[in-house]
């Protein structure tokens, strides 16, 4: 189904290219990237990249497919969202496997992956109202004035490797329904979803050249950015490439929005349930092998919460179920390459030699059947201190640090003390600690009780600090307004019109 061809050669590597105005085509750049199945470390396909004349190709597609697109009515626009929202549904478990098979995460997560992508596109059936404009009758007399949003041209999303559905859902569905047409620049390390989508928008009904997927790594992102007809990028990925992104884009005159890497803190105060909170951190800092941008890498224990949370933790991190993504006991599945792991075990290297107190240590993990696999067990380190590399950099792999402090005011001095400020969560069964908290903290998503607060569809989901590189949030009305500019009409007729040129600045009569 996805149009991925077979090589020729005597291995008959799937080979994955791009999908332009409805068309499966190879990429042509010689440059490529081989696809791995983590859980065996074995490669599953090769992702050709695209060239500067592949972008202007895909571009000059979606620009000829903007001027029809963006006249059709919005509720048609929408129809065909819904028409969309149903293929998703019903192709959820294929989704789900392709994320599996190149990105390693455990099927069921895979599948929540899936339907948090598919609550996006709910939302989007919705944009008749969300481009609703705001009228004053009478801002003079016989005058009106009103506003309406329109949409942009040409966008470009470029995706992360962690979430190869749903991240791209962050973007495509607000992007199109609000008449835009859209070019999808994904990962080179899980490519195949963005495929797979491709043919539900095609089945869905969307004309040719909507949506397009060009594969590729620097060189596609950049020809993005330096095109002229490309009017906003939305990027999702790491912090400095986020930066680079940014200056880059805004330097060419775009609308960017780049969303960037995370360290996120649990604080558990003394009067939280211990137990709940403990399941919070085992979730949320292990589940996809840590490698999400709203995973838990820190957690900050208050008082003598760090006393009653550690015995238990090291308990069940040593206990976690780890193992190939497709095995339903599998809680925690391998990392997404070897580089990765090597990274994340130099870490571990590191906060050892820091003085951190390592108490369950992952590295040298194999898992029977799968020694080939790239995996890591999970790790947990206490007593580490705000000043170590381990506490201070992204990670990005199942490794917790524990931090200790004494009060809740030393430990959101902390949080906002760090140059992140993605996400946070804060376990505690204090409505004063709660306000507190939620008021004060200088993060962009918070939870109370809640280890991973991903925000609903139509709420919006976006940091603060070195997350975020922008204004505007993705998804939710955020997203529509990203993707679309403010028009503000002023009108009146002329039998209602007074003779005589006004000279004076106009105001209202
Ligand atoms: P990455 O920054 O390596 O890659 C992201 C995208 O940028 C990919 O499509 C990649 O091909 C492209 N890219 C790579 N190098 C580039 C360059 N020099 N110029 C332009 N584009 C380039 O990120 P990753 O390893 O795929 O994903 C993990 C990172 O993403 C983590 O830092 C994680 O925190 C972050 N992330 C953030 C969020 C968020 O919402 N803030 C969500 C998911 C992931």
């Amino acid at each position: 189904m996805t149009g991925a061809n077979k090589a020729s050669d005597q291995k008959a590597v799937t080979v994955i290219g791009n999908y332009i105005a409805g068309k499966h085509c190879k990429a042509s750049g010689l440059a490529g990237h081989e696809v791995f199945n983590p859980a065996t470390g074995k490669v599953c396909a090769h992702v050709t990249y695209s060239t500067v004349d592949d972008v202007n190709q895909a571009v000059a597609k979606a620009r000829e497919a903007f001027l029809t697109w963006s006249e059709v009515p919005p509720i048609i626009r929408a129809r065909k969202m819904n028409r969309l929202l149903n293929l998703m549904q019903d192709h959820k478990e294929d989704l789900a496997s392709a994320i599996t098979t190149e990105h390693g995460k455990v099927f069921s997560d895979a599948m929540g992956e899936v339907e948090r992508g598919i609550d996006i596109v709910e939302f989007a059936c919705g944009i008749p109202q969300l481009l609703k404009g705001d009228f004053s009758d009478q801002v003079s007399t016989n005058m009106d004035n009103w506003t309406m949003r329109q949409p942009l041209g040409v966008v470009a999303g470029v995706t992360p490797f962690n979430f190869p559905v749903m991240v791209p859902a962050w973007m495509f569905p607000v992007a199109i329904a609000c008449g835009n047409t859209f070019i999808l620049k994904p990962s080179p390390t899980d490519p195949t979803p963005s495929l797979l989508m491709a043919d539900l928008i095609q089945a869905a009904g969307f004309p040719d050249g909507v949506f397009n997927v060009l594969q590729g790594d620097k060189l596609a992102v950049e020809a993005l950015l330096d095109h002229p007809d490309v009017e906003a990028l939305s990027f999702v990925g790491s912090t400095p490439i986020a930066n680079a992104v940014y200056q880059r884009g805004a330097a060419n005159g775009k609308r960017i929005q780049a969303l960037g890497g995370a360290k996120n803190h649990m604080v558990v105060m003394p009067d939280a349930d211990i137990s709940k909170a403990v399941d919070g951190l085992m979730g949320a800092a292990f589940g996809s092998a840590g490698e999400r941008c709203m995973a838990i890498s820190v957690a900050v224990l208050v008082a003598d919460a760090a006393d009653k949370v550690m015995p238990l933790l090291t308990q069940r991190a040593q206990k976690l179920c780890i193992g190939s993504g497709m095995a339903p006991e599998s809680e925690m599945g391998p990392i997404i390459s070897d580089a990765a792991r090597q990274r994340i075990s130099g870490y571990i290297d590191t906060g050892v030699e820091e003085g951190a107190q390592l108490l369950v240590d992952g590295r040298n993990h194999s898992v029977p059947g799968f020694e080939g696999g790239f995996f890591l067990g999970a790790t947990l380190f206490d007593h580490v201190k705000s000043t170590m590399k381990i506490y201070q950099e992204e990670i990005f792999g199942p490794v917790l640090c524990c931090v200790r402090v004494d009060t809740v005011e030393q430990a959101i001095a902390l949080i906002n003390s760090h140059r992140f400020g993605n996400g946070v969560s804060c376990y505690t069964r204090s409505g004063g600690v709660a306000r507190l908290f939620n008021r004060t903290i200088q993060v962009g998503m918070v939870g109370i009780n809640v280890p991973i607060p991903v925000p609903m569809a139509w709420q919006g989901f976006g940091g603060w600090k070195k997350s975020l590189f922008g204004d505007m949030h993705a998804y939710g009305e955020e997203g529509v307004r990203f993707y679309t500019r403010q028009k503000s009409i002023m009108q009146r007729w002329p039998e209602d019109m007074a003779d005589g040129a006004e000279f004076a600045m106009p105001v209202a009569k």
